[in-house]
């Protein structure tokens, strides 16, 4: 987990930091997969902005996500561009929309941040290739590699009960 001490950094009304931090990123789940990002620690760019009221905090971040086709399993990845933007205000009073989730005790966890604005940038849909063909649902095979079709078959109730069982296997 990639944490940053806020405690380091000094700034007064308009002044900003900036710095590259390694950020560890874990493993995503979607719909039951796993999906890596590679790097697992990609650099990111951490920009600190002081107002008057409170802290603007934004993160950069570039990786290349791999993990199973939402369709055929076959490997995909792509990449995801990250911009977050977060604000703690200096006297938040009652309310949590002045404040971060990712700070506590003046640490702020880019490790979840990071993990969250990426979960954020997933599209819906993770496929090998825009029009993957995905599976068959009568027998299984992937229609990319060999595009076939069952005639009469799909229709009929007992193949439809045997590829399902043959997914349960
Ligand atoms: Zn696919
Ligand atoms: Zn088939």
């Amino acid at each position: 987990m990639t944490t940053f001490n806020l405690r380091n950094v000094k700034l007064r009304p308009g002044e900003q930091f900036r710095d590259a931090v390694e950020v560890e990123l874990e493993p995503l789940e979607v719909g039951g997969q796993r999906y890596v990002p590679v790097p697992e620690r990609p650099e990111a760019v951490l920009t600190l902005s002081q107002t008057s009221s409170g802290l603007v905090l934004e993160l950069e971040l570039q990786t290349r996500i791999h993990g199973p086709c939402m369709r055929c399993l076959a490997d995909a990845s792509f990449d995801v561009d990250v911009r977050s933007r977060e604000y703690q205000a200096t006297s938040p009073g009652e309310s949590d929309e002045l404040t971060t989730p990712y700070i506590a005790d003046s640490k702020l966890d880019l490790s979840a941040w990071a993990h969250d604005a990426v979960a954020l940038a997933l599209p819906d849909k993770i496929l090998c290739r825009e029009a993957c063909a995905g599976l068959c649902p009568v027998c299984g095979k992937d229609l990319n590699r060999e595009p076939h079709e069952h005639e009469g078959e799909a229709s009929d109730p007992r193949w439809a009960a045997l590829s399902e069982l043959k997914d349960r296997l």
